[in-house]
C-alpha cells in the first residue's frame, strides 16, 4: 500500500508486529462502512514518549464511549509501544497511535457489537516539526455537542468535519481554522487546542463538551501555572481572541505553536508561548524512558 513507502512503519494487530501498512479492514467490516473507530496519538522522540500512559487511558476512554470493548489495559498499551520501539533503531521521532474498531454492527448493522472490538497499535517514523508560527480564521463549520456526536471519544467519525473546516480555511489562504461551538464560542482549531494570552494571563476556553480537552492543553496549563502564571479555563469569544495580546496553540503533534496572523491581524510569538514551549520540552526530557 502506498503509505508504506513513506516511512518506516509497524503495526501490531492478532498478536503480532507487521511491517508497514498492513491491511487489515475489509468492505464487510462495521468500522470501514459505518466508522466506529477511535484512536489516539501520542509522540516519541529523543528517547521519551510525555504522557503515553495518558494517550493509553484515554483511548480505552474512546472505546467505552462509542460501546467498544477494549480489550488491551493502558498499561499494556504502554509496554507494546516500548516494545515496537525497538524496530525503530536510529530513528529519531516515531507518532505512536492506538486505535479499537468494530468488526460487525449488531442490530440492523447499527450499532458495533462490542464482542467484535478489535485493536491495533501502529508506530511509524515521523519527524518532529516545529512550525515558527500558523494563522487561523474563524470557521463557517461549528463542533457538534455531545447530544449530536460522541464529542468525549477521540473518534475517527469527529474528524471529517475538522478536516472540512481546515480545507475552507486553507482556501482561504489560512493555514487553519478556529472553530466555534454552537454557541459561538471558541472551542479549538481543525487540529489543536487553542489558548490566549491577556494582560500576562493565559485564558483557554473551558470544556464544554464540544472540543477535545487534550493532553497536551492540560499538560502545558500545569506548567505555566507552576512557573508563575495564572492560567484560567473560561468561555472565550471571538473578540476575546482578537484583542489577545498572544495566541498559541497545543497538541501532541507539534507540542506549543505560536498563532502568528488571526484573519487580518498579524501577531508575534510572544513571552508566555515562548516560555510554555520551552516549559514543555524540559519537561519532556524529564520523563523517563521506557
Ligand atoms: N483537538 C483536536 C481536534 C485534536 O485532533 C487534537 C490532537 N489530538 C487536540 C485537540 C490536542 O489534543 P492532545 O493534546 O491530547 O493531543
Amino acid at each position: 500500500l502506498a503509505a508504506a513507502a513513506q516511512s518506516a512503519t509497524w503495526t501490531f494487530v492478532d498478536g503480532d508486529w507487521n511491517e508497514g501498512n498492513v491491511a487489515i479492514l475489509g468492505p464487510r467490516s462495521h468500522a470501514m462502512w459505518l466508522g466506529t473507530s477511535v484512536f489516539d496519538g501520542a509522540r516519541w522522540f529523543e528517547g521519551v514518549a510525555p504522557d503515553l500512559e495518558l494517550h493509553a487511558a484515554r483511548v480505552n476512554a474512546s472505546a467505552i464511549a462509542l460501546g467498544l470493548a477494549p480489550n488491551m489495559t493502558p498499561e499494556q498499551i504502554v509496554g507494546l509501544t516500548w516494545d515496537g520501539l525497538k524496530r525503530f533503531d536510529g530513528k529519531t521521532a516515531v507518532y505512536i497511535r492506538p486505535m479499537y474498531w468494530a468488526e460487525h454492527g449488531g442490530y440492523m448493522g447499527v450499532p458495533a457489537d462490542p464482542a467484535s472490538t478489535r485493536f491495533c497499535l501502529c508506530l511509524y517514523e515521523s519527524p518532529m516539526i516545529s512550525p515558527t508560527g500558523f494563522s487561523v480564521t474563524v470557521s463557517p463549520f461549528r463542533r457538534p455537542t455531545i447530544e449530536t456526536m460522541p464529542t468525549n471519544a477521540k473518534a475517527g467519525c469527529l474528524y471529517p468535519n475538522n478536516g472540512r473546516a481546515i480545507l475552507e480555511a486553507k482556501a482561504r489562504g489560512f493555514d487553519n481554522a478556529l472553530v466555534l461551538d454552537m454557541l459561538g464560542n471558541v472551542a479549538e482549531t481543525g487540529s489543536s487546542n487553542i489558548f490566549l494570552v491577556k494582560d500576562g494571563h493565559v485564558l483557554t476556553p473551558a470544556p464544554n463538551g464540544t472540543f477535545l480537552s487534550g493532553i497536551t492543553r492540560a499538560r502545558t496549563m500545569t506548567l505555566l501555572g507552576d512557573y508563575g502564571f495564572t492560567t484560567t479555563e473560561k468561555t472565550l469569544s471571538v473578540r476575546d481572541f482578537l484583542e489577545a495580546d498572544e495566541i498559541f496553540s497545543t497538541g501532541n503533534h507539534s507540542k506549543v505553536v505560536p498563532v502568528t496572523r488571526m484573519e487580518s491581524r498579524d501577531l508575534q510569538p510572544g513571552p508566555a508561548a515562548k516560555k510554555a514551549r520551552e516549559l514543555y520540552w524540559e519537561w519532556a526530557h524529564s520523563t523517563s524512558a521506557g
